[in-house]
This record gives C-alpha cells, structure tokens and sequence, in this order.
C-alpha cells in the first residue's frame, strides 16, 4: 500500500508528465503545422518561380523573334542599299555613255563630211563649196613660180609638219598647188584645154577637182622641176612621200594603176592620221575604200 506522500507524488509526478506530454504535444503540433506553412510556402514559392521563369522564357522567345524579324528586315534593308547603289551605279554609267555619244556627236557636226568624201567623174563637189577656214601657207615651202598657196586651217598643222620632217631628210618639198574654189578650176582647166587640148581631160582637170576645191588637197614639187608636174614622179621626194607622208595623214589620191583616174604622183590628200596609217599598213587606195568605212573615221581626222 502507497502511503500518502507517495500517492501525491505520484500525482505530481502524472500531472507534470501529462502536462509535458501535453507540452511537448503542442509543440509538435506547432512545429508541424509550421512545417506544413512552410513547405506550402515553399511550393507556392517554387511555382511562382516556375511561372517567372516561363514568363522569362517566353520573353525571351518573343525577343529572338524580333531579334531575327530585325535581322531579316536589316538584310532586305542591306540589299535594297544594294540594288539601289547597282542602279545608280547603271545610270552614272549611262550617264557618261551619253555624255560620251552627244560629245562625239557634237565633235563630229564639227567635222565637214566632205572631208573624207570620195569624189569622181560624176560625183563632184558643189561649186558653191568653201572650206570653212583657209590659212596662207608661209612663202618659204611654195614653189617659186607661184604666190598665195592656201590650205584648210585645221590641216594645215599636218602639212607643216609633213614639210619640216622632209626639210629634216633633206627633201626640198614645195607646194606647187593647194586649194582651189571652182571658178580658178575651171580656169585652170581652161588653161590646160587650151595648151593640151582635150588631152588635158585626163590628168587634171577633172580628178583633181573636188579635191582641191576642199582645202585638203596638195601637188607637191621640187625647186628642180621649176613648176612642171611631169616627172615628179621620178623624184627622190615622191619616193620620200610613199615612205612619210602617212606619218602626217596625207595620202595618195590617184597611184599608179589605180582602177579610177590617171596617175598623179604629185597630187596628195589630207584625210588624218589614223586613217591614212591603216590604209599604208593595208596596202589600200582611198578610193578603193567603201565610203561608209570612210566615214568611220571622221570623229578623228584632226587628232
Ligand atoms: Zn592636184
């Protein structure tokens, strides 16, 4: 049997340990509802940033999008530069190529076209024709049985020259004749009639004619044969000419069994450099020559 101080020993004894166990109860409770706030918390933390990082994500996206909807845009925008540089590029082109063509064009209604014209028994110059600048031709290099020698302004550098290069090989180069309008022609011709009679027909008059009517053309003689064209020919000056006168852009009009007119070793045409070059290196006569392939070198009979 308990006695007394036991029994209340043992009552304080059941109290404390039921208010402990009540205690200790409690505080499990409370820390297991504040574990379950806690891991609430936690998982309303971890889909809230679930959704943040989707957000993020689809953010993201959207901005690559853009990024290459921009980088698209920049190389339609980069390409167009291109295309229109290309265009501008074409017209600056076109640009010049029609500067180029109006000059030419313009240089070229410079130019006479009677110039390089082939003329012949029935195709003559217009008797009204006058060359659109005569220049006198300095005394020392015409012949002494004549005065006032003209030639074409233009032209008359190339022969300057042709006579100072043939001065310079110890040729005695002379302007016998250069130009002539229709009326001294045809008083010429008059003069050759009445001297040589209807002989006279077939060597000057008529070939030479337009020629000279020009201001382009030139017969050459010598002091030696003392105004006479025959035997010009035999000349160490003609044989000079054949070598030279191409170097000037002179040519020779009527050579030897030419297929047009009679032989004329002493009568020479201007028709420019370029020109009478290609024809001395392709063996041609002027006349042989088609007038449209003629003409192609107009635009540069006085370069
Ligand atoms: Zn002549």
């Amino acid at each position: 049997m308990l006695n007394g101080r036991t029994h209340w020993s043992v009552l304080v004894l059941c109290v404390l340990l039921a208010g402990g166990a009540g205690f200790f109860f409690y505080q499990t409770t409370q820390l297991k509802s504040s574990l379950v706030t806690t891991a609430q918390e936690a998982d309303d933390t971890e889909s809230h940033l679930t959704q943040r990082l989707a957000e993020a994500v689809e953010t993201i996206q959207k901005r690559d999008g853009q990024l290459s909807e921009l980088e698209n845009e920049l190389e339609e925008t980069k390409e167009d530069l291109r295309d229109a540089e290309r265009t501008i590029e074409e017209f600056e082109e076109e640009y010049r190529t029609t500067i180029n063509a109006v000059k030419d064009l313009n240089k070229l209604s410079q130019i006479d076209e009677e110039l390089l014209q082939q003329y012949s028994r029935v195709y003559f110059l217009n008797e009204n024709y006058i060359p659109e600048r005569l220049t006198q031709i300095d005394e020392k290099w015409v012949d002494a049985t004549k005065s006032d020698e003209y030639f074409l302004a233009q032209a008359w550098p190339f022969l300057e020259d042709l006579l100072e290069d043939a001065e310079r090989d110890d040729i005695d180069l002379r302007v016998l004749s250069a130009y002539r309008s229709f009326d001294e022609q045809a008083q010429l011709k008059g003069q050759y009639l009445q001297t040589y009679g209807e002989g006279a027909n077939t060597f000057s008059a008529d070939q030479g004619y337009s020629e000279h009517q020009l201001g382009t053309a030139v017969d050459f003689t010598i002091p030696a044969l003392a105004g006479q064209l025959a035997g010009f020919g035999d000349t160490e000056a003609y044989q000079w000419l054949l070598d030279n006168a191409y170097k000037h852009g002179f040519i020779l009009s009527y050579p030897k069994d030419n297929a047009f007119y009679v032989y004329e070793p002493w009568h020479w045409r201007f028709v420019g450099e370029d020109l009478a070059r290609d024809l001395n290196r392709d063996g041609r006569n002027f006349y042989e020559v088609p007038q449209r392939e003629l003409n192609e070198y107009r635009l540069e009979l006085f370069d």
